[in-house]
């Protein structure tokens, strides 16, 4: 009896032709998380995942935080893996299991729950449990069956091997990263963007991240923690593109050139610009920000209304209606708000103006920034010089 961990995925997800396409995008994440350790193999097994090794000992601290995270897995089960499906072997080794799992001085109300793929096996799915659970009240002291209120709900599935386990460890669950598309994320070293790039992989969106960096208006570490914020999405996908975009010029320019309170909105078209850009470039299908109705000045119903014209692709905001708390709530859960405090000015809070224009006229906007020669031709120098980064 060797140790292995069955992952569950959301079978519904990715029923129908590009079945195989999704169950190996999902392979293939969950080859990237735990490629540190090249024991472990994954292997496909009749609606589940199989992560076994071949050497005796099975890391599960390692590997159980670094698969669970995989949007589109619903679950993972340490399990006991039998080579057979024998029904001798499979009492034993449930016995073994429980023995191994549970304390022997402590009392249990247990219950054998068992799924066969095999239906011409000679025994059904309640003939199985019913032969474990006599097995295991005969050679236990502590153990009592209850099937209504079990503290131990053993799982026996007969399938190319036998699997025996009782611990669900659950996911986030949602979609398989591609089963949905693609999407440019702008990715600032704050607390919402990150978390708006999460809900995006939950729904299966591939992420593409774009971060504006303007030095020496911030430093290296601004841009390490955006890295890192990267990375962290792409923990939950298997990987992320990252586009850096010096910003610097295009900035100073645009804080010369037009009125302090309109600052954030012409900076903001700006990043969308280059964003849309870069969207289709990379065969994205929107744009995601990480902005929050009412947040701050360029958040307001009529900023987003003049910034939103800047863009040829649809703009994804998925906190649009959350509160700030429920954002933090979230970035806490997903472990990318640690990273957002870390102190480090993004580039709008240094060139930001003391009374931001809260009801910008979009028609004003566009105006005026058509009035702006250099503005294209600055936008595609910007582009020219993206350093990008495979997470
Ligand atoms: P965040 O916490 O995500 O930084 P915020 O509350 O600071 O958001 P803003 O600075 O107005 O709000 O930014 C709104 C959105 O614009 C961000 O969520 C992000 O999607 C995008 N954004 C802002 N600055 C940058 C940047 N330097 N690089 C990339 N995207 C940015
Ligand atoms: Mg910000």
């Amino acid at each position: 009896m060797r140790n292995g961990l069955l992952v569950k995925y959301g079978e519904i997800a990715i029923r129908g032709k590009n079945r195989y396409i999704f169950e190996d995008k999902l392979i293939e994440a969950i080859e990237n998380n735990i490629k540190d350790n090249s024991n472990y193999y994954v292997k496909k097994e009749q609606g589940r995942f199989l992560i076994a090794n071949d050497v005796d000992d099975f890391d599960y601290d390692f590997i159980i935080p670094k698969v669970k995270i995989i949007m589109g897995i619903v679950a993972v089960c340490p399990c006991a893996i039998l080579s057979n499906n024998d029904i001798n072997s499979i009492k034993e080794s449930s016995l073994e299991y429980i023995k191994n799992n549970y304390n022997k001085d402590k009392n249990y109300k247990f219950k054998v729950e068992c799924k066969r793929s095999d239906k011409n096996y000679p025994l059904n799915s309640m003939e199985i449990s019913s032969l474990v659970g006599e097995y295991l009240l005969e050679n236990t002291q502590n153990l009592d069956v209850d099937i209504y209120n079990p503290d131990i709900k053993l799982f026996i599935e007969l399938r190319t091997n036998t699997y025996i386990y009782s611990k669900i460890i659950k996911g986030f669950g949602g979609l398989p990263i591609g089963s949905s598309g693609k999407a440019m994320l702008l990715l600032s070293g704050g607390i919402d963007s990150p978390v708006a790039g999460f809900l995006m992989e939950k729904r299966g969106v591939e992420i593409e991240a774009v971060y504006f960096h303007s030095p020496p208006h911030t430093s290296e570490r601004a841009k390490e923690k955006v890295i890192d914020l990267a990375k962290r999405l792409a923990d939950f996908s298997g990987g992320v593109k990252l586009h850096i975009v010096p910003f610097t010029d295009l900035q100073v320019k645009l804080y010369e050139r037009v009125p302090t309170e309109k600052l954030t909105i012409f900076l903001k078209r700006a990043m969308i610009k280059i964003a849309d850009k870069l969207a289709k470039q990379n065969n994205c299908q929107a744009i995601v920000l990480g902005d929050s109705i009412g947040q701050v000045a360029s958040q307001t119903m009529r900023s987003i209304n003049a910034i939103d014209s800047a863009s040829t692709s649809p703009i994804i905001r998925p906190l649009a209606c959350f509160d700030k708390q429920e954002i933090i709530d979230l970035g806490r859960k997903i472990g990318t708000f640690d990273i957002s405090i870390r102190p480090f000015e993004d580039c709008c809070t240094v060139f930001v103006a003391k009374h931001p224009e809260t009801k910008p006229k979009r028609n004003i906007i566009e105006t005026m920034e058509s009035r702006i020669e250099w503005l294209d031709s600055m936008i595609d120098e910007a582009i020219s010089n993206i350093e990008s980064i495979e997470l």
